[in-house]
């Protein structure tokens, strides 16, 4: 077993913690959708990954739209973002969504190629500053159909993007094949997909997004609800708090990759996690 503090890289927790927490327990910190990138001066020393935005407003930005002036717009928003998050030292990783495949709003039908040529263009600007890009497995969208049970669903209608099965995920990375673009898991996620199948392949479901260890350069590390309807949502549950197996925990755990605890309930249940993660 290896304490937190040992791990490879320093494990990180929210900019919400507060500097004071995140100094006082060795953690580092990412620059979160819901912080203010020009915001973050305090968090300098340990502010090691940034998230882009993934829509401005009520509006989803599609990096892989077929209507090309939204897929510029979209590609431009997250490379202003870039611009801001290099101003910070400590910074190697961008994170970065996906687009969408098929979504009720502008610009909200994609395509796959379009998609690989987004990401690569992405990559190119990251890579002039040297920086790492990790493209985030996506959810399964339950939203106005909460507690349906996962056979009732005809998914063929229903909002989505890309990068939501281990599958597409691993294969779009494969696809963009650049040396600085790597995977970003979050197993919060992981979950809202398995909820699209029976009880019984869940387990195998969300194990299957750590096939291709190697691939994976970040986590966003969370629990959520495997077997009860709250796992349809992104919960971003504390470790230890959810039932995802706790294979997965100690898969992640040991992943040759930057660890951050996406989510912060209180310093009292962040201390039981890192008591967590040290048993595994
Ligand atoms: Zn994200
Ligand atoms: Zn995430």
């Amino acid at each position: 077993m290896t304490k937190y503090t040992e791990l490879r890289y320093p494990l990180g927790s929210q900019v919400k913690a507060g500097i004071d927490t995140l100094n006082n327990l060795h953690l580092n910190t990412e620059c979160s959708m819901a912080d203010d990138i020009e915001d973050l001066a305090d968090f300098a020393d340990i502010l090691v990954s940034a998230h882009a935005p993934a829509s401005v407003g009520d509006i989803r930005l599609n990096a892989a739209a077929k209507d090309a002036e939204f897929r510029t717009y979209s590609i431009g928003v997250v490379t202003d973002y870039i611009d801001k998050a290099r101003e910070y030292p400590k910074v190697k990783q961008i994170n970065l969504h996906f687009g969408m495949k098929r979504w009720t709003q502008r610009g909200g039908e994609g395509d796959y190629q379009l998609q690989i040529e987004g990401i690569r263009e992405i990559a190119e600007y990251c890579d002039s500053y040297d920086l790492e890009l990790v493209l985030e497995n996506l959810n399964a969208y339950w939203s106005g159909i909460e507690g349906a049970s996962w056979d009732e669903v005809d998914w063929t209608e229903r909002n989505e993007a890309f990068g939501m099965s281990p599958e597409e995920w691993i294969a779009i990375c494969e696809d963009v094949d650049r040396a600085n673009v790597g995977l970003c898991l979050d197993s919060s996620h992981t979950c809202t997909y398995a909820h699209k199948f029976a009880p019984e392949q869940r387990e195998e479901r969300v194990l299957a997004f750590l096939n291709r260890p190697e691939l994976i350069r970040h986590v966003h590390w969370n629990d959520n609800y495997l077997y009860d309807d709250r796992g349809q949502n992104d919960s971003h549950a504390a470790l230890n708090r959810g039932t995802l197996p706790t294979e997965m925990h100690r898969k992640i755990k040991y992943l040759d990759a930057t660890l951050l605890m996406e989510h912060f309930h209180g310093i009292d249940v962040l201390r039981e996690e890192l008591a967590f993660i040290d048993t595994l």
